[in-house]
Order: C-alpha cells, then structure tokens, then sequence
C-alpha cells in the first residue's frame, strides 16, 4: 500500500479538506493528516481547511488552527481531500480545484474515485482508519493517534457497526497504547448532548410516523422547530440512529430544512435496504447502511420519492 508521505515528500504547501457539515471522521482524519504531515514535513506550509467544527472536537489538539475562511491566493503543490467528493468540499473545492496535485483518500461507496491520485477502499471503517494504513506507525504520537480515533468512534457508533472488522480494533488497540482518555473522549464527544439537543431529539422522536407497514420510520425537523429550540444542523447528529433502533423498522429518514423548500436527508439501515443507492439517486452518496442528500420541493414530495425507492428494495425481502 502507497504511504501518504511518498506522495507529498517535495511538496513545499499542502491544503487538507473534507466535506460541509464535517463529522467526527472528517474532522478526526483532517486533523490527524494535518498533525502528521506539521511534524514530518516542518519546512512546507501546511493548511487544513474545514467548516468550523462542533465544540465537542475541540479535545482534538490545534484544531483552532483549522481555517474555515476559504478565500486564499494560494495554489497548493497538492491538495488532500478526506472523506469526501469534489462536490461536497463547499469552500473548499476551488482550492482543491486550482491544486497542482491532488489525493483523494475516501472510504464511501459512492465515492468513484477522483484527482491524481485515489485511494477508495469502501470496506474500511471509516477515513481514519484508512489513512492510519497510510501513515508510519512509528511517526504517530498521541495526537495524532487521539485524532483517528475519534473518526474510527465516530463512524462506527463505537466499534459497534457492522463496518467494524477486526482490522479495525487492531488499530484501535494500537492507539488507545498512547495513553488518552478514550473513555472521556467516548462519553464527550459521541454520547453527551446539550440540554436543546436532547430536546429536539424528544421533538423529533415524537412527530415522527412510520410508513410501509411500519418497515421505514420518518421524521421532518422544520426551521421553525430548529429556531424554537435555538439549534443548528449539527445538533441534530445522532437523532436518525435513535430513529433506527424501534424494533421492527429497517429504515429511518430524517430530514431538516436547511433552505426555502431544501431538506437535507439522513438515512439509516439494519442492512436490508442499501441507502446507499437511495441517496445517489437524488445526487447525494453515503454507504449501504447510511447515507445522505439533498432534495427540493416539499417534505411531502421528498418523503414519497424517498419511500417509493426503499419499497421496492424491500419488495422481495
Ligand atoms: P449523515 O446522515 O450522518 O449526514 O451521513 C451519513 C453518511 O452519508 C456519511 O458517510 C456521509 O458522508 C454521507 N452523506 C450524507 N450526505 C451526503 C451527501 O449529500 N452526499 C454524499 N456524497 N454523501 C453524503
Ligand atoms: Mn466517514
């Protein structure tokens, strides 16, 4: 397997990125590339960008470094894209655009592989985990390794997922070495909510309807609610597998508007429907048990287009 390192060695600046509205895996594989890449290549500029990432990451060490500005006059000798497609990069993607080398290390299925050179592996837990692949394991410290461990959490509800392998907590093992707080991280940053976002969940919860003989489970959070509630998009992480876990369902949908007639859909699966493939129908991507996109119109419209395409997934099954 390639090293990151080879391809970036006479680089003299280097921009990492992910994808708008990052999670623990963008935000743990951004800073975990961009805390190597500092101690290894010290004479190049080294710049992370990112939308500003929730409070709950901000365990992870120089992440106030992270640059949530994208306007730069910068052309980068190569650009790293994590987790993520040139169309979800946001701000980001004219950067990586005008780059004269680019990497993509992705983990998602729907991810086709882009830029000069592509590393998808979409067995792999999360983007962490592969770019842990990619790294010297005697040239990772505690930070770093702090860092990809937040993004294996993250994208694997806590080694519980079926994107577990035993590959996976190999390298978790290997991490948790350097001595941190994993249980503190875990507790912080994956389980403890605010007050408003354990609000919105109850909200969420309550309103939500079960449709297709109780097989597929939805809720809608308006921007009524959001305000009502003082909460933005990333506070509502975590409803939709909450969602998931009513015995009985496969499938739950979240979706919230984001815009006048603009819902941003969560989706989630026990396995037997690919969501996957759902989302990519609408221009959007993910994995067979989570997935996501966004659609115009009404909720209404959305939810059917949505459930005529899970049906007939669960027609024969
Ligand atoms: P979430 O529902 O947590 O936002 O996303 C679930 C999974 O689907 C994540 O792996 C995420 O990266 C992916 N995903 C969510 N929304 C989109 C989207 O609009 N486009 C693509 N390509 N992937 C998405
Ligand atoms: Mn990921």
């Amino acid at each position: 397997m390639m090293r990151i390192i080879d391809e970036l060695r006479d680089a003299e600046s280097i921009a990492i990125s992910g994808h708008q509205r990052p999670d623990g895996d963008c935000v743990g594989s951004v800073m975990g590339l961009y805390l190597y890449l500092k101690k290894e290549l010290p004479g190049a500029v080294i710049d992370a960008y990112l939308e500003r990432p929730a409070d709950i990451f901000g365990c992870i060490s120089h992440i106030e470094e992270i640059k949530s500005d994208f306007n730069t006059e910068r052309t980068y000798d190569a650009f790293v894209a994590l987790d993520t497609v040139p169309d979800r990069m946001g701000g980001a993607s004219d950067i990586y655009l005008k780059a004269r080398k680019k990497i993509n290390i992705d983990h998602h299925v729907s991810n086709p592989g882009h830029g000069d050179v592509s590393v998808v592996e979409p067995e792999r837990s999360s983007t962490a985990e592969l770019l842990y692949e990619l790294m010297d394991p005697e040239k990772i410290d505690g930070e770093i390794a702090k860092a990809i461990y937040i993004g294996i959490i993250h994208d694997t509800g806590v080694l519980r997922y079926s994107n577990t392998s035993p590959r996976t907590l190999q390298i978790t093992a290997e991490l948790i070495k350097f001595g941190f707080d994993f249980s503190q991280i875990i507790e912080e940053t994956f389980y403890e909510r605010t007050y408003r976002q354990t609000q919105i969940m109850g909200r969420a919860v309550l309103e939500s309807m079960r449709l297709l003989h109780d097989r597929c489970i939805v809720s809608v959070v308006s921007r009524r609610m959001m305000e009502f509630y003082r909460v933005t998009s990333k506070d509502l992480d975590g409803i939709v597998n909450q969602l998931l876990s009513v015995k009985g369902v496969d499938c739950a949908i979240l979706m919230h508007e984001t815009g006048t007639q603009e819902y941003k859909v969560s989706m989630r699966s026990k396995g037997a429907v690919d969501v996957a493939a759902v989302a990519v129908k609408f221009g959007g991507g993910g994995h067979v048990r989570a997935a996501g996109c966004t659609m115009n119109g009404t909720y209404r419209d959305g939810i059917n287009n949505l459930c005529g395409l899970i049906a007939e997934q669960l027609r024969d099954k």
